[in-house]
Formats: C-alpha cells, sequence, structure tokens
C-alpha cells in the first residue's frame, strides 16, 4: 500500500492540528490539538470537561489502547494546547516525540497549570533521526512564539518523498535564524504542510521583538507604574520587557511560575531571576504553592519584593500581569496612574468572559504575532520551492490558491491523499 496523508483537524481553522501519515506498517500523527475556539477568553486554560473536549478525539482506536496494531509515534511541534491539548487521552504507551523544552514545558505546565491533566504522558526527547518501518523523522528548531517550537521533515521509504510539516512559525521573533536554517536544510521538499494564520488577517507592517522592546521602552518611560500582560512561556517577549525595563532602569516584576520558566531554560539569552533589576513577588496562588512545594525552587525568596515596597514607589516598577497582584494594585491605585500593557494577540480581548475584556479602552497594545506575515510566507515558499503545498492552521486556504497557484493541495479529513 502507499502512505496515505490526511488532515484530521485544522485544515480550515487556527488551530486544533492533527495530521495523520499512515503506512503500512507505521503510523505518524503530528500535533494533537483541541481547537483555539474551545479555549477562546483563556489561550492557558486545559481543564476542560471530557464533554467539551472528547469529541475531538481522531476515531483511531489504536490511540487509546495498551497494544497497537500498528506501530504509532506522536510527534508535537510545540507547547500551545492548540497543537498538543488532547494528548491527555493518548495511551501512555505511546511515544510522544518532541523538542527537549517542548517536553519539559509540557511536564512542568501539567503540574503547574494543568491539574496533572497530562503527568505520565510517554514524553521522548528528540535527539536524532526517528525512523519507523515507514518513515524517517527529523526536528528542526524553528522561531514561534512559545520556547522549543519545532519543524518537521518526514521522508516516506517507499516513494522517497519528503514531507515538511512547518507546525506554526515566523520570521520575525528573535529566532529567526533558526527558521532561516529549517528553509535552508530542507529546499525541493515533495509536499510542505504550510501553517497560514495570518492570511485571513488584515496585514499591517510586521514588527520585530526589537520594536516591540523600543515600543515598551518608551511607555515604560514615563513616570508611571506599568503593569504587563505577557505569556511567560514566551520567552522572546520576557526579554523584550526585561530590556525594555534595563533601558529605563526599572525594576521587573515577576511571578515565581515566571521565575520558575526562566530558571528552567537558563541560558545566555535568557533573563536570570537574580539579575539586579528582576524582583520576585511571591503572589499567594495556587501555581506559586506549586512552585513551593519544591524546596529548591525556596531560593526565589531571596530576591523577593514585598507589596508594600511596591506601592511605596509605584513608578520604579514593571509588573508581570497575574490576577491577583493585579488585583491588589487596582484596589489600591487608580487606573490613570498604571499604564497597562497588554501583549497577547488582540482577539482573545473579545471574549467578554476574558479578565482584560474590562480594560479594552485603557490598554496599550504592544504585539508581534508569533505567526509568518504573508509577506514572509511568499518568500519562505521561494526560498524552500515545495513542489506541493497543502494549507493548515488557516482561516484562509483561497488565498494559498492566490500566491502558490497549483501547487495547492487543499486536504481534510474527507479526502486522502496518497504519497507515491
Ligand atoms: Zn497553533
Ligand atoms: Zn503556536
Amino acid at each position: 500500500m502507499n502512505t496515505k496523508l490526511q488532515i484530521l483537524q485544522g485544515a480550515g481553522q487556527i488551530g486544533g492540528n492533527i495530521v495523520l501519515i499512515e503506512g503500512k506498517k507505521s503510523r505518524l500523527i503530528l500535533d494533537f490539538g483541541i481547537p483555539l475556539t474551545e479555549l477562546d477568553g483563556n489561550p492557558t486554560d486545559l481543564k476542560l470537561s471530557d464533554e467539551k473536549v472528547k469529541k475531538y478525539l481522531p476515531n483511531i482506536p489504536d490511540l487509546y489502547r495498551n497494544k497497537q496494531d500498528k506501530e504509532t509515534l506522536i510527534f508535537v511541534s510545540h507547547a500551545h494546547p492548540d497543537h498538543f491539548g488532547l494528548l491527555r487521552y493518548v495511551d501512555k504507551s505511546i511515544s510522544i516525540c518532541t523538542m527537549k523544552v517542548t517536553k519539559e514545558l509540557i511536564e512542568k505546565g501539567s503540574k503547574l497549570l494543568y491539574d496533572n491533566l497530562f503527568d505520565d504522558l510517554n514524553l521522548v526527547e528528540i535527539r536524532e533521526t526517528i525512523h519507523t518501518p515507514d518513515f524517517m523523522v527529523d526536528g528542526f528548531p524553528v522561531d514561534h512564539s512559545v520556547a522549543g517550537s519545532c519543524a518537521f521533515r518526514i521522508t516516506d521509504k517507499k516513494s522517497k518523498k519528503d514531507i515538511l510539516y512547518s507546525g506554526d512559525l515566523r520570521t520575525h521573533g528573535r529566532s529567526n535564524i533558526e527558521t532561516e536554517l529549517f528553509v535552508k536544510y530542507n529546499t525541493d521538499p515533495d509536499y510542505l504542510i504550510l501553517e497560514g494564520t495570518t492570511l485571513s488577517r488584515e496585514e499591517t507592517e510586521t514588527k520585530t521583538e526589537e520594536d516591540i522592546e523600543n515600543e515598551m521602552t518608551e511607555i515604560f518611560s514615563d513616570n508611571k507604574m506599568s503593569i504587563v500582560c505577557c505569556s511567560p512561556l514566551n520567552i522572546d517577549r520576557i526579554v523584550s520587557v526585561h530590556n525594555a525595563c534595563k533601558r529605563v532602569n526599572k525594576t521587573f516584576v515577576i511571578d515565581p511560575y515566571t521565575a520558575y520558566i526562566l530558571e528552567t531554560f537558563r541560558g545566555s539569552d535568557i533573563p536570570n531571576y537574580k539579575s539586579e533589576n528582576i524582583k520576585v513577588y511571591c503572589v499567594p496562588n495556587s501555581q506559586s504553592k506549586k512552585v513551593f512545594e519544591d524546596t529548591d525552587y525556596m531560593k526565589f525568596r531571596y530576591n523577593r519584593i514585598d507589596f508594600d515596597d511596591i506601592m511605596a514607589t509605584p513608578e520604579n516598577f514593571v509588573i508581570k500581569d497575574n490576577s491577583k497582584i493585579s488585583e491588589f494594585i487596582t484596589k489600591r491605585m487608580s487606573l490613570d496612574d498604571i499604564n497597562l500593557v497588554y501583549s497577547y494577540w488582540e482577539g482573545y480581548l473579545e471574549d467578554e468572559k476574558y479578565r482584560w475584556h474590562n480594560y479594552i479602552d485603557q490598554l496599550r497594545q504592544v504585539h508581534t504575532s508569533g505567526h509568518i506575515a504573508k509577506s514572509d510566507l511568499v518568500k519562505l515558499v521561494e526560498d524552500l520551492k515545495p513542489k506541493k503545498i497543502i494549507p493548515i492552521h488557516t482561516l484562509a486556504s483561497e488565498k494559498f490558491k492566490e500566491y502558490f497557484g497549483d501547487k495547492v493541495v487543499e486536504l481534510n479529513k474527507d479526502n486522502v491523499l496518497e504519497i507515491k
């Protein structure tokens, strides 16, 4: 039999990717995500009921039982819930292959954010080419808005065809060199399964993370406290906030969870929680409690700051938002005396249940997408020279046709592409 390729989920929507590549003796699943529509208003909330998410599970019995009829491997491109959120249902006997950082983010997220729902997954770090009877798979780091993101190259041993899967990527972040190298080492693939998130959005000028840093520097430079709402997993953004603080000589106040993430990925480019202009506010919430259950992390307290010290000279601080500290601050200070900086995708603000929705009129929005801009997407395709392009993670497959003509093959769960 020839290898079959199917997009089980994620073809005509943003997020919730599940790609099936089925060979004679083995099968690969690329990503296993929950559609973003289920995550509205709280992009990190994965404590969803079975009833809400079970309907998205693909009908592949092997995934949910202890013995598989056919060797089955799952590959996860990065630690965003729309790419890994359904993994809690997968049988523990199945290997889930991913980059080291993604493995750690899912494991730590399970403990600190997701009520242990993702404990005991059989996560395997990709160190070299992975072989199955039908395929060879390699992972390539790419630039995206969460550390540890990667793309995959799958080689079908029978047909010798190469399939590239982009995952989510961009070329305007601090790690853009990784996307460039991914392209450089993977030209002329037979198939490219490519994300097109930005194709349905209005084209605006694409800001780099350096632009974000400059905008934040300007905002922080006035004589007010700033509260910044951003993801601690978006290390690029944390670097931008931290650099901006340094430039205007202010102290960045983070919570224990953010300190924990920085400590986990400690490296030369990543701010250290012990830096002079970083302080840890031991916010009394469940995440802090869980972080401090590990006595190793009690050390964060040696660089802590108390609430009253922040309130004594609020204009000297930039606060990483979390619901508790922002609640405490807004009880004591007028919103007129605070710069509220929102640094996520603006679409989340539309949900009335979202805490930041209430501040929509006061917000300064400073953000750049985790996804490749239209013009960069066109250039990426020019450089990669794929024979065929399969859209995914997009609301605008028709735009693919406009840009890439008859190279585009639209797939969804009902049509199967034979690789031969
Ligand atoms: Zn995604
Ligand atoms: Zn993503």
